[in-house]
C-alpha cells in the first residue's frame, strides 16, 4: 500500500475496524507521516459452484445470466432488469462471502427473486432448473401460482434453509400435504 501523498511503500496502521462487508484501515505513512483510509472488501479470490454432481466450477456470471435471460425471452420487462437481477445476486453471492456455493442455492436465489417479478419467467426458470418430473407437478405450480395471485410476497427477507421444503410448499399451497405421493423421477441422468 503506497503512501498516497509521497508514494512511500511502507505505513503503519492505527486503526481497524470492521464494516458492512469490509475492514476500513486508518494508515499514516511511515516516510511524510501523512494519515490515509483503506478499505478492504471480504471476497473470496475466486467463487466455485458446487454442482448436483458435485463437480466444483468457478462462478461464472455469464451463464447465470444466460439462464435468466433465456427464461425472460420475450416478456414484458423493463430494460436491463436481467442484468440487474444478476448483479444483484451476484452481489449477494459475495457478500456472503463463502468460497463455495451449491448451484441448488443459486437456483433459489433466481428464483426467488422471478417469482416476485414475472410467474411466466418463474415457471420457465423453474421448469429448468427443478426439473419439474412431469406435467401434473407442473401444472401444480401453475395453479398455485395463479391461485396465489396477489398474495406472492415481494422478495422475503431470507434465503430458505431448506430450498426444496420450500417448493413443497409452493407446489402444495393450501392443500392438504401428501408426502407419500412424490412423482416419479427418472434417475442416473
Ligand atoms: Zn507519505
Amino acid at each position: 500500500m503506497n503512501c498516497p501523498y509521497c508514494d512511500y511503500s511502507d505505513c503503519k496502521v492505527i486503526d481497524s475496524r470492521e464494516v458492512n462487508d469490509g475492514i476500513r484501515r486508518r494508515r499514516q505513512c511511515l516516510s511524510c507521516g501523512s494519515r490515509f483510509t483503506t478499505y478492504e472488501r471480504l471476497q473470496p479470490a475466486s467463487l466455485f459452484v458446487i454442482k448436483k454432481d458435485e463437480r466444483r466450477e468457478e462462478f461464472n456470471r455469464n451463464k447465470l445470466l444466460t439462464g435468466i435471460r433465456k427464461a425472460c425471452e420475450k416478456r414484458p420487462l423493463p430494460t436491463g432488469i436481467v442484468d440487474k437481477l444478476a448483479d444483484d445476486i451476484e452481489a449477494e453471492l459475495y457478500r456472503q462471502g463463502k468460497a463455495e456455493v451449491p448451484s441448488a442455492a443459486i437456483g433459489d436465489m433466481v428464483m426467488e427473486r422471478l417469482r416476485s417479478l414475472d410467474h411466466i419467467a418463474y415457471i420457465r426458470f423453474a421448469s429448468v432448473y427443478r426439473e419439474f418430473a412431469d406435467i401434473t407437478t407442473l401444472k401444480q405450480e401453475v395453479d398455485t401460482l395463479l391461485g396465489a395471485g396477489a398474495e406472492i410476497s415481494p422478495l422475503p427477507g431470507q434465503l430458505p434453509l431448506l430450498p426444496t421444503e420450500e417448493l413443497a410448499g409452493v407446489i402444495k399451497g393450501g392443500r392438504a400435504s401428501r408426502r407419500g405421493g412424490r412423482a416419479k423421477t427418472r434417475s442416473g441422468t
